[in-house]
């Protein structure tokens, strides 16, 4: 049974979704002013892992993405590059799924940009105009979180106090500022703004998700998602706006993600201690080791980034391949090691288990990293059997179905070949390749060769043989 800890209740709950075998998920996507940084990039991947898993679990699966391309700093950076903000935020966009790609992350079944939704935010402002929700002050339209009687469910803050009709312009902002906030923004000198039917201007960045939410998900949904920095005051301004429209509960499992750090504090563009994506890349580290690092410690705990955390990612990647080309390579002999058979056996179990626990993933990798523990030192006492090999590869691919880190590594390759040769297809094309050479038909070899480069496979060649991956 899927459980998760829900923001909202602050218990864990048994996850049971609206519409049975049915998924209804909105998770806040980036905020296109420059490039994601991989804090960032830690909350997208706990949304992939969790996507994942509730596929893998049976349920089909809507979620949606929005992609904030208007906002205060969307805008602001728009102005000082010196571009009108759909070209300064479509190049950042791209950059966006680029990243997304590289580090395998799965497209949400749709992603929505806010500036295609201004219309229906305008109409959504207009109507909580005419429930009273609202006022006006010079051309700006406000949320009086007064007239809201669960304001600050989610984030638990104490609303009791506070100076009635204060208010924030600002899209974000502290806990202990709680204000009335801005739903839409009077049109300034030199910024971009819209025409519509409560005036001329722009939205603020809360009313974005609550609209494109509900038009894709409906008055309620599932499960809403997004790191811990969001829970106030954006998640709780979308439920003040979302709840007094519709007078209906707006999500029913709020999930937050908990930040990566670097030096004890949040990894920001703020503070200037981020490393984005290319950064990492370009000094050489491979998206696959930085998919492994932020999976490594379950999204509800902080994780601290170095750069010795993203070596051993990389060392732990290691042995699994080097595992995986051991049972390829090793002799060994007919017959069956009972107790490997049975743990190999019951590790997709092990794994779901964990995963059901709240996305445990910690758990989930220390499962197979026991039984990849307990397959060598079999293999080593000369134990290891034929029959056990289907299992432990077998057992390899399920943790790569949600984890992901093999293919572009792997030398031996593993889970989703993506329709290209798989990677059984390849292994079998250069043993070819070699026992051609070993014949010395050197032009049969350098033809297979050329057949893998066309099939679109990277080959390394050394002298302890050659190792493969995906382009
Ligand atoms: P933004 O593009 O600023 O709207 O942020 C996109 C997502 O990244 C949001 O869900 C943020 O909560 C999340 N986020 C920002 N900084 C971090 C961090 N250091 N660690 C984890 N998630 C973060
Ligand atoms: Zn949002």
């Amino acid at each position: 049974m899927l459980r998760f800890y829900n923001t909202l209740t602050a218990r864990t709950e048994d996850f049971i979704p609206l519409e049975d075998r049915k998924v209804r998920m909105y998770i806040c996507g980036p905020t296109v002013y420059g490039f994601a940084h991989i804090g960032n990039f830690r909350t997208f991947l706990f949304g992939d892992i969790l996507r994942r898993h509730i596929r893998h679990s049976g349920y089909e699966l809507l979620h949606v993405m929005n992609i904030t391309d208007v906002d205060d700093k969307t805008i602001r950076n728009s102005i000082a590059a010196g571009l009108s903000l759909r070209e300064f935020t479509d190049q950042y966009i791209a950059a966006f799924h680029e990243d997304c790609q590289r580090l395998r992350l799965e497209q949400p079944e749709l992603v929505v940009r806010a500036t295609d939704h201004i219309q229906e935010m305008a109409h959504a402002i207009k109507q909580l105009q005419d429930k009273g929700f609202t006022y006006t002050s010079e051309g700006s339209i406000y949320y009086r979180i007064a007239n809201f009687a669960n304001y600050g469910k989610l984030s638990k803050i104490d609303v009791e106090g506070m100076m009635a009709g204060a208010r924030v312009d600002n899209d974000e902002y502290e806990k202990a500022d709680a204000r009335d906030f801005v739903l839409w923004k009077a049109p300034k000198e030199g910024e971009p703004f819209w025409e519509t039917e409560i005036g001329p201007g722009r939205p603020g960045w809360h009313i974005e998700c609550s609209v494109m939410a509900g038009k894709y998900l409906g008055d309620t949904f599932d499960i809403h998602a997004g790191g811990v920095d969001l829970a106030f005051p954006h998640h709780e301004n979308e439920i003040a706006q979302s709840e007094a429209l519709t007078g209906k509960q707006f999500v029913r499992y709020w999930l937050h993600a908990e930040h990566l750090l670097v030096d004890g504090q949040k990894m920001s563009k703020s503070l200037g201690n981020f490393y984005t994506l290319r950064d990492l890349l370009d000094k050489g580290y491979s998206a696959e080791s930085i998919r492994y690092l932020l999976s490594s410690v379950p999204y509800r705990k902080q994780l601290n980034f170095t750069l010795e955390g993203l070596r051993q990612a990389s060392a732990a990647i290691e042995r699994l391949r080097n595992f995986r080309f051991r049972l390829a390579n090793s002799d060994i002999p007919e017959g069956v090691h009972t107790e490997i058979q049975a743990k190999a056996a019951a590790f997709p179990s092990a794994m779901r288990d964990a995963l059901d626990d709240d996305l445990n993933t910690a758990a989930a990798h220390g499962a197979l990293f026991e039984l990849v523990r307990d397959a060598n030192t079999a293999i080593d006492a000369g134990q290891l059997r034929k029959s056990n090999v289907a299992g432990l590869l077998a057992a390899i691919d399920e943790w790569n179905i949600i984890f992901d880190v093999m293919p572009l590594e792997s030398g031996i390759g593993a889970g989703n070949s993506n329709g290209r040769l798989s990677p059984e297809q390849v292994e079998a094309k250069l043993a070819a390749r070699v026992d051609a050479r070993k014949q010395r038909q050197f032009a049969l070899a350098d033809q297979i060769r050329d057949e893998l480069i066309e099939a679109g496979i990277i080959i390394e060649d050394s002298k302890g043989g050659s190792r493969w991956r995906y382009k």
